[in-house]
């Protein structure tokens, strides 16, 4: 079955399309979390950013870069968010990889919370694990 992103690649649903390549295309995405919130997404279907081969995954982040480049020309914002959901837990809600590219007006128009409380040897726990798993 296609997902919803493949649809709106192949017109069959509708889309505001800004951008499109032979590897990614961009869109408004439909719920504005601000104005001018936008989506790259690459053209085949993979499940998110982990499953994506790095010539598209790198692909998305250039072309998001331009994207950027042309929401600060229109609408002039103060900042923006590049964020890629993976997996239900982190919000995402359609499992075909891409990049929300969400333009920043006001502190606070979108929220993340983050923690100051980790000690120094969950730190260090941290470091090893992951440093090691990278090797
Ligand atoms: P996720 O929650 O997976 O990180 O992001 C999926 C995004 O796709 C959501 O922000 C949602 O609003 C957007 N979206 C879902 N269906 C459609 C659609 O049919 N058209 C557009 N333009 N965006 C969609």
């Amino acid at each position: 079955m296609k997902t919803i992103f493949e649809k709106i690649r192949d017109k069959e649903i509708p889309s505001y399309m800004l951008y499109e390549d032979d590897l990614v295309m961009s869109f408004l995405d439909i719920s504005q979390a601000t104005k001018g919130h936008c989506l790259v997404v690459s053209k085949e279907s993979y499940k998110d950013v982990l499953e994506t081969p790095d010539h598209v995954l790198s692909h998305m982040m250039v072309v998001g870069k331009k994207i950027a480049e042309a929401i600060r020309v229109a609408l002039n914002p103060k900042g923006f968010n590049f964020l890629s959901n993976v997996g239900e837990i982190a919000g995402q809600t359609v499992f075909h990889v891409h990049l929300h590219v969400i333009p920043r007006y006001v502190k606070d128009d979108v929220t993340f919370s983050f923690h100051e409380n980790t000690s120094e040897k969950d730190f260090d726990d941290l470091l090893t694990s992951i440093t090691k798993a990278l090797s």
